[in-house]
């Protein structure tokens, strides 16, 4: 299941490779990886007016989300596949803790998960 979400992950053709698992009881419901490509309902705008031509892994899924849902998000480095720093941004958060997800895990800089509880 990990293997997947990284085989998502580093085919994505980006420069950041991101998977996010969103599981239910443990069973996983989605997995989605960081794309060009936008949800019009997570549109961004900077400030100088230009539109953001991404999508977050973490709020690829958030979509699938229902209350009580638990959230994984792991990177993986371009160079040697190994996990790092995948701590979800704080557009993110205010996504994920809007969908009612109550609980997080990311992996950080060493490549180790840790959990955050909302
Ligand atoms: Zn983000």
């Amino acid at each position: 299941m990990y293997y997947r979400a990284k085989n998502l992950a580093m085919t994505n053709g980006r420069t950041y490779h991101i998977a996010a698992i969103l599981r239910r009881n443990g069973r996983v419901v989605k997995i989605g990886e960081n794309t060009n490509k936008t949800h019009p309902r997570f549109k961004r705008q900077y400030e100088d007016g230009t539109w953001a031509s991404h999508m977050h892994a973490e709020m690829n899924v958030i979509r699938f989300a229902k209350p009580g849902d638990e959230l994984e998000v792991m990177r993986f480095k371009k160079c040697d596949h190994t996990l790092s720093m995948a701590k979800p941004c704080s557009l993110c958060m205010k996504e994920i803790s809007r969908a009612g997800i109550k609980k997080i895990r990311y992996t950080n800089w060493n490549g180790d998960w840790e959990e955050i509880k909302i």
